[in-house]
């Protein structure tokens, strides 16, 4: 079977209403694109669980901040279709931004709490857009399983939070992060980096695992977050948003470890790139 481009809701559930009655699982893998091995491995995840996979391609303004990418993000759509069909992905759902917000289009899904904080914080309004098309998504495909990466961990459990809130029958799995070699999380802002910045960026990463060691030894988090700063800024970061080390689940501040399931998550700015990274404790 080849990969079937469609554009419209109408067209998706057409696909996946013969799927269905063909009595086929589905699973659906949102992207923006620019599709790296950390994308490609959510559909290998997918296409092993599911017997259907749609991957889903929408650049989403609405998780964008003003002075944010926007307008560069990178977009390769036929580069990106070509690696789904190497996989053997069945469906690509690539909207356009009128099928996505008609006019008139008003209504917001928010998840305060989880999704005020870290990057909510940083980035006022992102989860507000990501819950938006997340739920528009999940209720246009309704398939199975979603699968999301922990690269964005936050965003999984804002997504898992509000699955569970707004009662959608769908299974949230996630997806380990997919690295380079020298320990940098793949993402499609990567291109963004120059050689001198693409050099550093490994830092963070080595920097959080040093936190997540040091603080499963017993050392304290806020001195580890302060320290944790410092290396950044020092490698040739800034300014750095944060270095914290949280409950898994509830993403609630730790101060001493005491075996809660617990995760560091960072972001910093590299020249005009920002990155994210987490490690588990
Ligand atoms: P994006 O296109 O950046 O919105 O990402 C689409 C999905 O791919 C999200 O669920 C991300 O968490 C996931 N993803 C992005 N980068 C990675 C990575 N390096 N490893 C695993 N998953 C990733």
């Amino acid at each position: 079977m080849s990969l079937e481009i469609v554009r419209t809701v109408a067209d998706l559930r057409a696909h996946i209403g013969g799927w269905r009655g063909d009595g086929h699982s589905v699973g659906l893998v949102p992207t923006m694109g620019a599709l790296h091995e950390g994308h490609l491995s959510l559909v290998r995840q997918s296409l092993d669980r599911a017997a259907r996979t749609c991957v889903t391609l929408f650049v989403n303004p609405k998780q964008f901040g003003p002075n944010e990418d926007l307008a560069v993000y990178p977009r390769e759509e036929a580069a990106d279709a070509a690696k789904l069909e190497t996989e053997g992905a069945h469906l690509l759902f690539a909207p356009g931004i009128e099928e996505m917000y008609p006019d008139g289009a008003a209504t917001k899904v928010s998840v305060p709490g989880l999704g005020g904080i870290l990057e909510g914080q940083s980035r006022p309004g992102f989860f507000d857009g990501v819950a938006t098309v997340v739920a528009k998504l999940l209720i246009q495909a309704q398939p199975d399983i979603a699968l999301f990466g922990e690269k964005d961990y936050q965003q999984l459990q804002v997504i898992k939070r509000m699955v569970a809130d707004l009662n959608i029958p769908v299974h949230i799995e996630g997806g380990a992060i997919v690295r380079e070699a020298d320990g940098l999380a793949l993402s499609s802002r990567n291109v963004y980096l120059s050689p001198e910045e693409r050099a550093v960026a490994p830092t963070l990463n080595a920097t959080i695992k040093a936190v997540a060691e040091r603080f499963a030894a017993g050392e304290d988090a806020a001195a580890l977050s302060a320290w944790a700063v410092d290396q950044l800024l020092e490698a040739g970061f800034g300014p750095v948003d944060y270095v914290t080390v949280r409950d898994a689940a509830s993403l609630e501040p730790l101060t001493r470890h005491d075996g809660t399931p617990s995760r560091v998550l960072a972001a910093a700015k590299l020249g005009r790139t920002r990155l994210i990274d987490n490690v588990a404790v």
